[in-house]
């Protein structure tokens, strides 16, 4: 498969360099270039396959040519050693759990296949460094997934604030790979230097410059296995229509739904989980879109007023207007209702969510009270509740046991460097850091 730009279509390039120069010259984000029927593999998928064996079937198909049978099998192989988990609630709901991942966030499945796919693409020539934008656990994720990556750096800007959950064996000042650098500034700051460097080609081209940010298709992509992992887990059960309801902030997550759709798994619509951050919605439903000032939730992920991802959904709605207004539905949950789907939850099904996947019940229970819907939704669960234990303790009465794995994630550690908010400033740290 062959990517292009979302704003043209003339030019075509590989994976590999839609994954290694990630914004095209030409403007706008990568996206696939085609369609995909891979309905026959889904076949020979069941209920019991695991998971980096269908990331294994699965992605030498849609990378033929690029990434053969044995390749696949050793990126599924060193990118999962955690896996997504669906849970039938009963007829009409699911919970896909997607928290399982080092941070306990379902970025970590688009990030860790990112970091063992780059490795594998540079196995024979070139080298790159990865410069993203991070926060705690992102930061987190990245430093996990990109760590002892051969032929890779990874440069990771964090804004101003303790940086948490690295481990400082890991940098390239121990010997190691990574580099976390504090930009004196905001979240904004850093992935404007990010869009910056990136876009000074001859810089860029002179370090051989990427992100790991969801702008990278590289990371979208691989979030298609787990709709796919979904399905196949649950196709024997199916009557009626499937749908996914999916907590949505930059739209990163949905889109690799769309995907999934694409390459040919049978899904009659998505829900568009939104907070009180919805002015997405309108667009979705054929309206004039104007950003709106974001207001503090407590789904925090989904604060997002344009998404980063708007121009991936523009170029869906221009390839196909029709299909997408059937298949796209904005639903915009609130504090309170969330939190009342919390509470909900845990005592109709003995489960507790966070509130970014209680968003996403809350709509895909929304949805599923109209009279006219008959067949199964799958909620996506795309953060662990420990997370967030004060408010599952608010809403439902539990006390969470906090796993080890995402305790290590508290510890406050020093970055590398510290520099002004400035293009210069950070080409310089890249230069000697080199
Ligand atoms: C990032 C994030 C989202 C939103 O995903 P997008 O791909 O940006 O739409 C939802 N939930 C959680 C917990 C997140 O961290």
């Amino acid at each position: 498969m062959q990517f292009r730009s979302t704003q043209s279509n003339k030019s075509l390039v590989s994976f590999k360099d839609a994954v290694l120069h990630c914004l095209p010259p030409e403007g706008g984000l990568y996206v696939p270039a085609s369609m995909m029927d891979m309905r026959q593999l889904f076949l020979y998928m069941d209920s019991n396959t695991a998971y980096p064996e269908l990331v294994a079937t699965v992605a030498p198909v849609l990378l033929q040519g690029e990434l053969n049978p044995f390749s696949a099998s050793r990126v599924a192989e060193s990118a999962f050693n955690f896996e997504p988990e669906l849970k039938q609630l009963d007829e009409r709901f699911s919970i896909l759990n997607l928290y399982n991942g080092p941070t306990g966030i379902f970025k970590d499945f688009g990030i860790a296949f990112l970091a063992a796919v780059m490795e594998e693409l540079l196995k024979n020539s070139g080298r790159t460094m990865v410069l993203s934008a991070s926060r705690t656990d992102t930061g987190v994720s990245m430093a996990r997934a990109f760590y002892r990556r051969q032929h890779i750096t990874s440069v990771m800007l964090y804004p101003s604030g303790p940086i948490r959950g690295i481990d400082p064996a890991t940098f390239a000042s121990n010997g190691g790979n990574i580099i976390p650098i504090q930009i004196k500034g905001t979240f904004d700051d850093c992935q404007r230097l990010v869009m910056e460097t990136i876009n000074d080609r001859p810089f860029a081209e002179r370090y051989s410059i990427t992100t790991a940010n969801a702008i990278n298709v590289g990371r979208l992509l691989p979030q298609v296995f787990y709709y796919l992992f979904a399905f196949v887990k649950i196709k024997k059960y199916l009557k009626g229509d499937l749908l996914f309801s999916v907590p949505s902030g930059n739209f990163g997550n949905l889109i690799a739904g769309l995907y999934a759709w694409k390459f040919g798994m049978p899904v009659n619509g998505f829900i568009a989980a939104m907070n009180a951050n919805n002015a997405i919605g309108d667009f979705i439903l054929g309206k004039e879109f104007k950003p709106r000032p974001l207001i503090a939730t407590n789904s925090p992920a989904l604060d997002v007023s344009l998404p980063s991802n708007y121009e991936r959904l523009v170029s869906f709605y221009e390839e196909a207007p029709a299909v997408m207004r059937n298949m796209m539905f904005p639903a915009a949950i609130d504090d309170k209702i969330t939190e009342e789907a919390m509470e909900r939850v845990w005592k109709k099904y003995g489960i507790l969510l966070d509130p970014h996947s209680g968003v996403a019940f809350a709509a895909a229970e929304r949805f599923s009270a109209s009279p006219a819907f008959s067949g199964h939704l799958v909620i996506l669960a795309t953060r662990h509740p420990a997370k967030e234990a004060e408010l599952v303790v608010k809403t439902t009465g539990q006390c969470i046991d906090i796993p080890e794995r995402l305790k290590s994630l508290r510890k406050k550690t020093d970055p590398i460097a510290i520099i002004e908010p400035q293009l210069a400033a950070l080409e310089g740290a890249i230069a000697s850091c080199y």
